[in-house]
């Protein structure tokens, strides 16, 4: 996985081209809690189930599939006020699932592990894109203080952390000039 503070700030970015509307509030909060959710897959590692399984870390949980599954599920529970405002909850729907499937891009660019299984159940594949610069992050959080941890926050700082600010702060100046 990269770290929790990247998959995150990734959704921040996300989330900061769209409008000011108090219900975003609620959709930027479901969407952090979407975006590290398919890690709690590390659970497999306690109760025996194998890496390289379907159930496994970064099986099943970081596909697509799950992703469009947990969005529908949080719209269906959460946001019930908007069914009646197919657009804006089509807009909502489409946050929550772009922050579910960020967790399994950003973890396809990581060095270390297996990869991720984008496809399943059709494919049960792990995939890695062809250039992987992010450092793969530690499991635990004591191992986070150490140079590992050290190395993790730098790489991520370089390519994630500064590409989306400058994203971010890029389309802020631009909407303050054309306004
Ligand atoms: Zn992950």
């Amino acid at each position: 996985m990269a770290s929790v503070f990247s998959h995150v700030y990734i959704v921040y970015g996300i989330h900061s081209f769209l409008a000011n509307h108090p219900y975003w509030k609620w959709c930027l909060f479901f969407a952090f809690v979407l975006s590290i959710l398919p890690d709690a897959d590390v659970i497999g590692f306690v109760i025996g189930i194998p890496y390289g399984s379907s159930w496994g870390h970064r099986g099943a949980s970081h596909s697509i599939v799950f992703s469009l599954l947990m969005a529908a599920v949080v719209c269906s529970l959460f946001f019930q006020p908007y069914f009646k405002r197919k657009r804006r909850l089509a807009a909502i729907f489409i946050v929550l699932s772009l922050a579910g499937i960020s967790h399994g891009l950003l973890d396809a660019v990581t060095n270390g592990g297996l990869g991720v299984a984008f496809f399943w159940p059709f494919d049960t594949t792990r995939y890695f894109f062809p250039v992987r610069p992010i450092e793969v992050s530690p499991i635990g959080v004591g191992v986070f203080f150490s140079d590992w941890g050290v190395r993790v926050l730098l790489s991520e700082l370089i390519f994630i952390i500064l590409p989306t600010t400058v994203i971010m702060v890029g389309w802020k100046i631009y909407k303050k000039i054309t306004k």
